[in-house]
């Protein structure tokens, strides 16, 4: 028997806190469905009442399979737990647990706290009380757990059994810092493993000696039985405990694979490359090449020697089979592998094609030299699909853009105000019937796609549905010169989402194609007669 381990996100709350990271209610629900469908035990949403977003995101019940958590403080100091608005707000919010940080060094206490040890204690009693009362999970984050028990471990204890006593389901200990080593992890996991059963005690690790993995590999070791982290090593200053290493490396490698399971199943497994590379996009920020296990060039092997000893037995030069983890070797002498992707991809999409149609090679060397120019078919999903559907012949030519127009002026009104005005015109031939349709929009790609879809004759009511729900542009080094790449997720009327894209030096040119694309896509999926 298998004994469970369970996973603790915590890339909205956290992994939030780094540079450059900004999410919407939208984007947090994005990757909580992302989370939740890979298999992720606890997704901790945000701070309910420290900003609009998380206050926002948990007016709501989101419905998850994972438990949906909160994340807030105790009682302050000299506080009853009614009288403290904050934690009020926290045990108002619509979440299956509450996640309280709590300080555990003695010297925190003193000095940013400013209250006494005894009184941080039964701040901690209180608030585990009150959530409890309230029918919530509650785990307690003992924050600086590390170094408080190196200065002084009997404080540490008392901080983290005070939770455990109280009746609190998970007792998390945070190197907070980030500078503890994996042998001190073990051995001071291991000492309050023997006070705590060990599966009610959790590890929440920061990276900043690049360690992060290694740490709460350490604690599961000794005996701790959750794993918080984020999506790519989201965080703070040097990030958190990546999730997107520790799940393959608890499934994959014997040590772990053999005594523990997660809820992460095989399946959900090989779609881990995918949904690294999704946070990535969303984010806007391009993946990390050499990411562990995910990465691009985790499992490329140059041509010589190695190549020709994996072309034996990949085994030879791997240390994990690249599809497990959704992610594909790569010889960059004879990508024969290429070919593989594109069939399994036709199939995917419900495409029957021959494996030995001669297309199937054009169509790979076209998504090679379009890849080469900075199309992204990996995530534009849609786009993909309609360059294999076109050259296997199978997209109706449904309307022509004869030219379009895109006017940005920026002029006083009569109020004496600056503003900016943009307006779109847009001439289609659809059939026989020429149709020309202007907008304004608070963009040229807004006013744009707006006369673009405004009046496309009888496909219109294939495409009244359609509403754009994001975009994103990326200037991406094309060599010589820079090219820009953009990205467009659009929603049909049933909820369906799709992506395109678009490359050119001009932005207006990028955006039109992923436009086009998007349109077109959504014609084809409606099945619109030709
Ligand atoms: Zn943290």
């Amino acid at each position: 028997m298998k004994e469970r381990l369970y996973l603790f996100d915590t890339t909205l709350r956290d992994g939030a806190q780094m540079n450059g990271v900004d999410f919407t209610v939208q984007d947090k629900l994005k990757i909580a469905a992302l989370l939740d469908d890979l298999g992720i035990d606890y997704v901790e949403g945000g701070y309910p009442g420290a900003n609009p977003t998380d206050t926002e995101l948990f007016a709501d019940a989101r419905k998850l399979n994972a438990t949906f958590t909160a994340f807030g403080m105790t009682r302050r100091p000299g506080r009853s737990t009614s009288n403290d608005p904050g934690l009020v707000q926290l045990l108002d919010a619509k979440a299956d647990a509450v996640c309280f940080v709590a300080k555990a060094s003695d010297y925190q206490v003193r000095v940013a706290l400013e209250t006494t040890l005894e009184e941080n204690l039964a701040s901690i009693r209180d608030s585990v009380r009150a959530a409890k009362a309230k029918g919530r999970e509650v785990l307690v984050d003992c924050e600086h757990f590390f170094d408080g028990y190196k200065a002084n471990a009997d404080y540490a204890l008392a901080c983290a059994q005070a939770a455990f006593e109280e009746g609190a389901r998970w007792v998390v200990l945070c190197d907070t810092n980030g500078g503890t080593l994996p042998h001190e992890v073990e051995t001071i996991v291991a000492a309050v493993a023997a006070r705590i059963p060990g599966d009610h005690v959790g590890i929440h690790a920061h990276n900043d000696t690049e360690q992060a993995v290694a740490n709460s590999l350490a604690a599961v070791r000794a005996g701790a039985r959750q794993i918080q982290g984020t999506l790519n090593g989201l965080g703070e200053r040097c990030g958190n405990a990546n999730l997107i290493s520790i799940i393959p490396t608890l499934k994959l490698k014997r040590d772990f694979a053999e005594r523990f399971e997660i809820g992460v199943s095989d399946g959900k497994l090989k779609t881990l490359a995918h949904a690294s590379r999704l946070l990535d996009e969303m984010l806007n920020r391009p993946p990390d090449r050499h990411a562990p296990y995910v990465g691009e060039s985790a499992f490329v092997t140059k041509a010589g020697i190695h190549a020709s000893a994996i072309a034996k037995d990949p085994a030879t030069y791997e240390h994990v089979p690249p599809e497990t983890v959704g992610n594909r070797r790569k010889l960059l002498v004879s990508d024969q592998s290429g070919r593989s992707n594109v069939l399994s991809e036709l199939e995917r999409i419900g495409l029957a094609v021959d494996k030995s149609d001669p297309r199937i090679g054009r169509l790979l060397e076209e998504v090679k030299a379009r890849e080469a120019r900075g199309y992204a078919y990996e995530a534009a999903d849609a786009s993909f699909e309609l360059l294999a559907r076109r050259m296997l012949g199978r997209v109706p030519n449904y309307f022509d853009v004869i030219r379009f127009d895109v006017t940005v002026e920026q002029r006083i009104n009569a109020r004496n105000e600056r503003v900016t005005v943009t307006m779109a015109v847009v001439k289609v031939k659809v059939g026989e019937e020429e149709l020309l349709s202007a907008a304004e929009g608070n963009g040229p790609v807004n006013a744009l796609d707006l006369a673009l879809r405004k009046d496309l004759g009888k496909y219109q009511r294939f495409i009244d549905g359609l509403k754009l729900t994001d975009y994103r542009v990326r200037i991406l080094d094309g060599g010589t010169e820079a090219v820009t790449r953009v990205l467009i997720e659009s929603e049909d009327e049933r909820g369906e989402r799709w992506i395109t894209v678009g490359v050119s030096e001009n932005i207006i040119d990028a955006s039109f194609q992923a436009l086009m694309d998007s349109i077109v896509y959504k014609l084809v999926k409606s099945g619109a007669p030709a």
